[in-house]
């Protein structure tokens, strides 16, 4: 059999169903395996061993008494650590937030409680979502299990490694402009960035509002529907949330894929994609071909400008939101006495360099008399490429694309060319200004060279065709 930790969460619930493990068993078996990997790997900031024990014993006793549980009753699970988890430290992977410890429990959080879901730890990131590889973290840097050398993707790159290497049986990452699709993409795992409005982000520590998503990252898709089907709908606390219907994800997977219609977006395979990530998804499009799909060749024209418009607004936001960190509000405390040289000493001592860096250049675009040329343009071109994105969806039922132009780039490669770093994010960026959900998934097999990511986009609130068409995939693949 499986290493314990190494089970989806699907087949962990029918073997916990079925009293052939004990959710104390499978619990320890993950911690056991955190102690062996985490040395080198470190993918989490916190671990939350005692509490979670404790948990698995309780619902292993309750199971025992035939009471009736959650839908994820004693599956661990990993967060990355932008949520408030009442009574435990939230770093937000930044040195500002270092004792931290939140006083109440994000929406997703509570969601997870009461499907009896195991919180294993929180995970590693980029300070408040900054980054594409995990490097800019204070808590260190984490790697990606499947080659050591290489960085795991980020910002959420705690989450991807822990679940690449069973550290928990899956995990929750943020998304804002790829941060849940790039680490999925690079260790070899399934990502969603669901639309914005479909899971709460009431207790998520903010990076740019417009954008921030909360989605699952996990093993396979089954998985991801599953443990969407928990997370999505309205919450009173975020007025942003929708009142869509939630389906059961899981549960409508299979479907004949048969003339169904993928657009293949002319710009995303052009220059500057890897060669490997190139043949992937070209054979992966083989694949769609094979099961009846039909191959439609989509241009996104606008996409050149899809990177500056995402920095300039996102910044901009970022910018504002930060500004509670003050240490008085949030953050590290100075022990100044003028409360302007406080201040100052706070965000001196608490921010590093990239959010510096990204504090001032959204401050920049909102300043008086650029407000104008930078941040109103970039609203503009937002509403530009909705409107081109939206135009491919009456053409075709989703948008493929590779999720990022590289293989996971090595440890250092990219760090002293924050430029370099943030061009990576090309394919991702795009979706969060225009709000429609997007899939990673693996292209290639395990094994087969270092991982690919594949992205599927679906239009606003259509999250299952998503899932179907990963799922149609995956079994193809097989
Ligand atoms: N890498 C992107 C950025 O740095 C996306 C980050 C995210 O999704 N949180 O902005």
């Amino acid at each position: 059999m499986k290493e314990l930790y190494n089970l989806t969460v699907k087949e962990a619930l029918a073997l916990l169903k079925n009293k052939e493990i004990t959710s104390l068993e499978l619990v320890t078996s993950c911690l056991n395996r955190m102690e062996e990997m985490e040395p080198t790997i470190n993918a989490f900031t916190f671990i939350n061993k005692d509490d979670a024990l404790k948990q698995a014993e309780n619902i292993d006793n309750r199971r025992s008494k035939g009471e009736k549980l959650g839908k994820l009753a004693g599956i661990p699970y990993s967060l990355k650590d932008v949520y408030n988890t009442k009574g435990l430290p939230t770093t937000s992977g930044s040195a500002m937030l270092k004792d931290y410890i939140s006083p109440y429990n994000a929406t997703v959080v509570e969601l997870l409680n009461n499907e009896d879901a195991v919180l294993i730890g929180k995970t590693n990131c980029d300070p408040f979502g900054f980054g594409s590889s995990t490097e800019n973290s204070a808590y260190g840097i984490t790697r990606n299990p499947v080659d050591t050398d290489r960085v795991p993707g980020g910002s959420s790159g705690g989450s991807g490694a822990a679940v690449s290497y069973g550290g928990g049986i899956f995990s929750i990452g943020e998304d804002t402009g790829g941060s849940i699709r790039c680490p999925a993409a690079f260790c070899g795992i399934v990502g969603l960035k669901p639309t914005y409005g479909r899971v709460s982000r009431y207790g998520a520590i903010a990076y740019a509002s417009s954008y921030d998503t909360v989605g699952p990252m996990t093993k396979d898709t089954y998985d991801n529907a599953l443990i969407m089907s928990v997370i999505a709908g309205n919450d009173p606390k975020d007025a942003t949330t929708s009142n869509t219907d939630v389906p059961e994800y899981q549960e409508i997977l299979d479907t004949d894929l048969k003339g169904k219609k993928i657009g293949i977006v002319r710009e995303y395979l052009g220059d500057g994609v890897d060669q490997e990530v190139k043949s992937a998804i070209l054979s992966a499009i083989d694949v769609f071909k094979r099961l009846g799909c039909e191959i439609v060749e989509i241009s996104l024209p606008y996409t050149e400008y899809a990177i500056a418009a995402y920095y300039v607004i996102g910044l901009s936001e970022a910018s504002s939101n930060l500004a509670r960190m003050d240490g008085m509000r949030f953050g590290v405390e100075s022990d100044k006495s003028n409360w302007k040289e406080k201040i100052t000493d706070a965000r001196g001592m608490g921010f590093g360099s990239e959010e510096k860096r990204r504090i001032m250049i959204g401050t920049y675009a909102l300043s008086s008399g650029y407000a104008d040329k930078y941040y109103h343009k970039a609203q503009q071109v937002r509403q530009i490429l909705k409107n081109d994105i939206l135009r491919a969806f009456t053409e075709v039922d989703i948008l493929l694309t590779p999720t990022m132009p590289v293989v996971a780039p090595r440890i250092g490669e990219n760090t002293d060319d924050p430029l370099k770093m943030w061009l990576m994010d090309a394919f991702t960026v795009t979706i969060n200004p225009v709000g429609v959900p997007a899939l990673s998934i693996p292209a290639n097999k395990k094994g087969d060279g270092l991982p690919v990511g594949m992205q599927l986009i679906a239009p606003h609130f259509k999250e299952e065709i998503l899932y179907q068409f990963a799922y149609g995939y995956e079994k193809a693949l097989k």
